[in-house]
């Protein structure tokens, strides 16, 4: 998937409200959108991008992504936010792990197999 980006927005009938703030772009603004055969398009406002999350059409990797983001949006602000986010983000990686677990082995990880270097 790319990353579009109009300078300047042409006038038109359709809405364009940024994914992440909702800003209504306007003709004359920049933007970015992308486009995917699978998804309908979709737009940002000239202050944001399309994350990583954005950017997938698998929803393991965009649960992954936005677990991701989640501690980089953390991190950024105070230690009571990483928190929370640390714990969604063992919480996802863990779910996702066995989801992909099951479709290879046939199973979930054991937590023998999944932590050996704890048992030591
Ligand atoms: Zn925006």
């Amino acid at each position: 998937m790319f990353v579009h980006t109009v300078e300047r927005a042409a006038k038109s009938r359709q809405v364009r409200a940024c994914q992440r703030c909702g800003h209504m772009i306007q003709p004359g603004e920049r933007y970015h959108y992308l486009d995917h055969w699978r998804t309908p398009r979709s737009f940002w406002c000239s202050d944001h991008r399309p994350r990583p999350s954005d950017m997938v059409t698998s929803p393991n990797k965009r649960r992954l992504y936005l677990a991701q983001e989640g501690l980089i949006d953390a991190s950024t602000t105070g230690i009571e936010n990483i928190i929370p986010a640390l714990h969604l983000a063992v919480i996802e990686a863990s779910a996702i792990a066995n989801h992909y677990a099951e479709w290879v082995w046939g199973s979930k990880i054991t937590s023998e197999a999944h932590s050996p270097w704890l048992s030591a």
